[in-house]
This record gives C-alpha cells, structure tokens and sequence, in this order.
C-alpha cells in the first residue's frame, strides 16, 4: 500500500480541464486556465494521477488521441466521460442548472422540480462512476468537485468499488429551511455521507450540512467544534469542514506589474479622463446581483449629485448559460436598466455606467482590476467570489477598495481584512459606502489594501489544495487544518 500522502490523485468534475477548439480547420485541446486547475495540475504532476470530466462533446473528434497527446504533454491523463445530447439537457441544464444552482443560491423560486431531471442525474452519476472505476486503482484517492456529482462515491460504493473518496463544494450548502424542499433531500444528503471528507467554502456552509443532517439522518451523530467535525453514520466516519478556495495570488500580481498590462490600463483610465472607476465583473447569472447594484448606482447619482461626473462604473458581464431563456431574459433586463440610468444622467463628455457584455482576456480583465479604484461585488449569494480575491491581488499599488456583499463566501475570510461588507439589497446603504470610500484618506485606503493582499497571499490556491489534501490524507482531528483558515469570525460553535 502507498503510503497516504503519496497516494495517487484522482480528480473528477463536470468538465474536463482542457477544451476542444478549431485551429484552422484541425481539432486541438487547449489547457484550462482557471484556478482549479493551476493548482491541482502540478500536483497530478507530481504525485501522478488524471482527470475525469465531460470533453464537451464534438461527435467527430478522435477524442481518445487528442486527450493522448494533450496528456503527454500534461504529465497527467484525462479520461472523457461522453454524454449524449438528452443526458446534457437533463442533468446539466435541467438538474444541475435549473434546480441545485437556484435552490443552495436561495432562489427556491426559481427551481423547477422536474423528476425527470433527477432519474437523468443519476444516469449520469453513474456514467462517470463507470469510468473512475475503470481508471482508478484502489489505492487512488478521488477527489470529486461540485454539485454534479454529489452521488459518485454512493454509486461507486454500489458498485462494490472501494476507494477513499472526497468531495469539495464549490457553491453555498443552503440552511435547512431552504434544503428541506428539494423533492430529493434524504438521497442527496446520504449520498454526500458515503464520501469520507465533505469540504465546503465556509463553516456557514459546513453547519448549515450538519444542521440538515440532524433534520434528516437522525441516526448520523455529529462530534467536534470549530472548522472540521466529524461524523459517525453506519460505522464510517466522514469529516466535514470549511476550506475557502482562493487564486494564484503570484500570477494575478505579476501579471499586474507587466509592462502591456500598466499600459493597458493606464489607456482605460485615460479613455475615462481620470475619473474615479467603479468596476463589477461576474458572469451574467441572477445570483449575482447585477440589477440591483445598477440600482445602487442610480442612488448614488441621486442622493449625492456631488458625484456626479466624478465617478464612471465599468460593469463586465461575461455570457454564461446563454441557452437558457432566464439568462437571456436577465440580459434584456440589465440592459434596460444600463440605458434607463445612463439616460438619466449622462452629460456631454461623461457616460455613468460603461457596459460590456463579452469574455475578456487574462490580461485585459487584470488591467480592470489594476485601473480600478473601487471594485464592487455584490452577489446576492455566492460560494465564494474569486474576482474579490483577484482584485486585491492586482491591486499592486494598494490604494483601491473593495466592496463585497455580506452573502459572498469571500466576506467571511475578507471581512477583518478590510474589506467593506455591504447589503446587496440596501440600496441606499451600497451608495452611501461608496461615497464614503470616494472620500476615504490615501492612507485608510492602502491599510486596507495591503491587509487584503497579505490575506490573500497566505491563503492562496496552493494553501487551499494543502489544505484539503491533508484533512483527507490525515487520521487525526488534530492534524486538520485549523488555525490556518482565517475566517474565524463566524462563531465557531457547530
Ligand atoms: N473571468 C473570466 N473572464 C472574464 C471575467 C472574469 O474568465 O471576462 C473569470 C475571473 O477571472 C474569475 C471567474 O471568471 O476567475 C469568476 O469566478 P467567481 O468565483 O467570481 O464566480 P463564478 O463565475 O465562478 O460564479
């Protein structure tokens, strides 16, 4: 038997890291470059091991080849789970997308409750069951992410595969008066139990699982405090506990300090004549909050006219889900709203609100984030929020502010960092924070900027990978993770 640490890493998640493009007429992987997989990639590398997740589909790819040759390159395999068109329409748009993405958002409203969506997540579950099977070994540790894939280790475990099986959600676990509507809520929850390690983005999250499990699974018995916990249910013991995902701090703050980028952004802040630039950036989803904060927006105009044509707001919003009507619906709503409020109050020479509604690249997006001196990020709801942690790592000269909604995962970590937490809500209260940082001393500015940056740089990606990796290598409660995960604000009770 390998020893625990050095086991082999199995990787499992929607998508694969790598995405199937046309280059002049020839088919070629091209490497992810989110953060998940930045992290997680050299350490395949280095302790061995392979990705399963969705290729995306293109029926008339040699997919096994080109997989093969990316993964030479790699030093790590990627195996494809294929989907058929009715599985992708059943258990990604319609579970995942129309039911588990509103409901842990609190958008209960939102949900369609389809039962055919469910029979074809299981389907499906067990599809990418089959193939870690295949692929793994049972020395392997799998590590599964995100509300996909909530069932893999109980279909694995049903099919009388045993390997040590660990599970990361990306997006908030809701408390149990929202839970406990989901048509499917004993099945999921004990699903979840059938994994040895449950990580969540906080310890809200974490106790709000605890809390329904006790609604639901009363025989499930729940000991420890603080962080992690464990939980004893049919002779197995499962951990739980809160492991905030961050960025590549490095990378974001070279990046920042690159000649093109400071140029980059040095022309934005011309094109805007030097005004003070407010900037959201978030793909466009409900849960994000963007008419809302147009409308606080609105109120800043309106309450303190002394700002007017001395601020601009730059919103990003990157197409997502766009096959879905609420989406587009979404996007008709925002840019009425966008051509209402700049109607309002445009003057000649200065236009309030400066929309784009497109992906920007790497650099690009960081020259936003260097030219800007206020960011605002108000997510009704959120896991986390990886723009707050990049704003603060391009922020290189440490003079900008940030703003982030109370409902943001980020906020538990960033709150004593010296964040500014606002109600996304509240209106009047995000406008009258941002007069008040519009005012803000240089120095009350880059203390808080620097203590950001410092909490960042600790708590970065490769921090978050250790993190997880020992609280499921580790036998100890002892060993965990504690003291290093800086959001002990929330109490810390279970
Ligand atoms: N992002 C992007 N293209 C853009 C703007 C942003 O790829 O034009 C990235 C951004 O760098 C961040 C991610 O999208 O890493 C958004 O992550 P976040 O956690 O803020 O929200 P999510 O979209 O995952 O809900």
């Amino acid at each position: 038997m390998p020893q625990e640490s050095s086991k082999r890493l199995v990787v499992v998640s929607n998508r694969l890291p790598a995405s199937l493009k046309q280059v002049e007429g020839e088919w070629t992987v091209q490497p992810g470059s989110g953060g998940l997989v930045t992290a997680i990639a050299p350490v395949l590398k280095n302790r061995g091991g392979l990705w399963i997740g969705w290729s995306g589909g293109h029926g008339d790819v040699d997919l096994p080849k080109l997989l093969g040759d990316f993964s030479k390159d790699a030093g790590y395999d990627l195996h494809p789970v294929q989907l058929t068109e009715e599985e992708v329409r059943g258990y990604y748009y319609g579970f995942a997308n129309e039911i588990i993405w509103p409901l842990f958002h609190d958008f209960q409203s939102r949900c369609n409750f389809d039962p055919s969506y469910w029979r074809d997540y299981l389907d499906v579950n067990l599809k990418f069951a089959e193939v870690t099977a295949r692929y793994s070994r049972e020395s392997d540790y799998i590590w599964v992410h995100d509300y996909h894939l909530m069932h893999l280790a109980f279909m694995l475990r049903n099919m009388g595969i045993q390997r040590s099986c660990g599970f990361f959600l990306h997006i908030p676990f809701p408390p149990p008066d929202i839970y406990l509507k989901l048509p499917w809520r004993d099945k999921i929850l004990r699903a979840l139990l059938e994994f040895d390690l449950v990580g969540f983005q906080t310890l809200r999250d974490r106790r709000n699982f605890v809390e329904c499990m006790e609604a639901l699974v009363p025989n499930a018995k729940c000991t420890g405090r603080g962080n992690m916990v464990t939980i004893e249910h049919q002779n197995r013991k499962i951990r739980a506990g809160g492991f905030p995902i961050s960025i590549d701090f490095n990378q974001f703050a070279s990046l920042s300090a690159d000649k093109d980028v400071v140029r980059m952004a040095d022309e934005f802040k011309d094109a805007l004549r030097h005004r003070k630039i407010i900037l959201g950036v978030d793909r466009l989803d409900y849960t994000k909050g963007i008419p809302q904060r147009l409308e606080a927006i609105r109120q800043l105009f309106i309450r303190f006219p002394d700002l007017r044509e001395k601020v601009t707001f730059v919103q990003i919003a990157v197409p997502s889900r766009e096959e879905i009507p609420e989406y587009h619906s979404l996007k008709v709503e925002i840019e009425q709203l966008v051509g209402e409020i700049n109607g309002q109050f445009t003057r000649p020479g200065w236009i309030p609100i400066h929309y784009q509604y497109r992906n920007l690249p790497r650099p690009e997006l960081v020259s936003y984030y260097r030219a800007a001196d206020m960011a605002l990020i108000t997510p009704l709801r959120d896991g986390l929020n990886l723009v707050a942690k990049e704003y603060c790592a391009a922020n290189v000269n440490e003079n900008g502010v940030l703003f982030l909604s109370e409902f943001a995962g980020a906020a538990a970590q960033l709150q004593n960092a010296g964040a500014i937490l606002v109600n996304p809500y509240d209106t009047e209260g995000v406008a009258k924070a941002i007069r008040r940082a519009y005012y803000m001393d240089k120095r009350e500015r880059h203390t808080r900027m620097s203590k950001l940056r410092e909490s960042v740089r600790r708590n970065n990606i490769y921090w978050w990978v250790d993190s997880f990796l020992q609280a499921a290598f580790s036998s100890q409660l002892e060993d965990f993770p504690q003291d290093t995960v800086d959001f002990q604000t929330e109490s810390t009770s279970t």
